[in-house]
């Protein structure tokens, strides 16, 4: 039945630049372009969709990442982009989920402006924006004052804001506000590791004598990947460690499942996968940005990095 020749699932690297200039590439190196193959000091070879080195700008990976897929979402296909990796690799940095901190947009603000641009142009174009996280667990709007989670039915979420917005400056009031609310927490690795999953989502519907469509593009900056073990937490903090590290494993089977085509999906194992699984078809497009350092000192998460995403297709 499947007639579509495109991929469903696409995994892309970004590497941050380093923070020590002398070990630039020590740890890893693009041994070719096309395909894109990264080898690393564990003496193994990865390949990617797309490698996006140290020097790629905030543009470029915009343009090969997400503008295509902002194609597919006018057309009615519902598509999800995940920043995985280690914290302070450049998840947040790359989806631009914490606008005040970058005069250089990330992918939120560089979708929105080329929404818009299609909407000023075609006028037939509605927009509604949700911002909402996920903490152990749990679901919580980042549009709303409320502390309370909401429940999920189904995979709905019951009573989650969905802005209508008219302008890219309502858009990125929006953004701001809920990025404002994001949780927080310390651990011993950075005191401002992102403990939570954030998801941004646009509402795209379509209406003219011609066409229908309603879709949604899901830009997603995932918890840090590092392990419990690292960040030496325990009590609660260890629990949000396994539920988080679950979330995250729970997405990579629920990817490679789709890349296997395998008739069972297990969507239900995490809350991530179940709120997320009406784009997580084959039917729509997936793309995972495997964020990385390239400092000798992240090596190992490195490569746990690179085989996390390795492993997804
Ligand atoms: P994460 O969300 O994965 O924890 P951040 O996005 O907060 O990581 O990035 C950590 C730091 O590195 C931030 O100060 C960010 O501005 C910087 N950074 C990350 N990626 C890049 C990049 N490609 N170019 C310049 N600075 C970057
Ligand atoms: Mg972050």
């Amino acid at each position: 039945m499947d007639t579509r020749t495109e991929e469903f699932v696409n995994v892309a690297i970004r590497i941050r630049p380093s923070l020590n200039v002398l070990e630039e590439s020590i740890g890893i190196k693009v041994i070719s372009e096309t395909p894109p193959i990264l080898y690393a000091v564990n003496r193994q070879s990865y390949t990617f969709n797309n490698i996006f080195t140290s020097k790629a700008s905030q543009k470029d990976v915009y343009n090969d990442i997400v503008k295509p897929l902002v194609q597919k979402v006018l057309l009615g296909y519902n598509c999800t982009v995940f920043a995985y990796g280690q914290t302070g690799t450049g998840k947040t940095y790359t989806m631009g989920s914490d606008p005040k901190t970058y005069s250089d947009p990330g992918f939120i603000v560089r979708t929105f402006n080329e929404i818009f641009a299609y909407q000023e142009e075609y006028k037939d174009l509605e927009v509604y924006v949700s911002f909402y996280e996920i903490y152990k667990e749990k679901v919580f709007d980042l549009l709303s004052n409320s502390k309370k989670s909401l429940q999920v039915k189904g995979f709905k979420i019951d009573g989650l804001a969905q802005v209508k917005v008219y302008t890219p400056n309502e858009a990125q009031n929006l953004l701001n506000i809920g990025s404002k609310n994001r949780h927080v927490g310390d651990t011993k690795l950075n005191a401002n590791s992102s403990r939570s999953h954030a998801i941004f989502t646009m509402f795209c519907n379509v209406k003219n004598e011609n066409v229908k469509t309603e879709a949604k593009l899901n830009l997603v900056d995932l918890a840090g990947s590092e392990s419990v073990r690292k960040t030496g937490t325990e009590g609660s903090q260890f629990q949000e460690g396994v539920n988080i590290n679950m979330g995250l494993y729970n997405i990579r089977r629920v990817i490679s499942a789709l890349s296997a085509n395998m008739s069972h999906v297990p969507y239900r194992e995490s809350m991530i996968t179940t709120i997320l699984q009406d784009s997580l078809s084959r039917t729509n497009f997936v793309t995972l940005v495997a964020c990385i350092s390239p400092d000798l000192l992240d090596m190992s998460e490195t490569i746990q990095t690179l085989e996390f995403a390795q492993g997804a297709k």
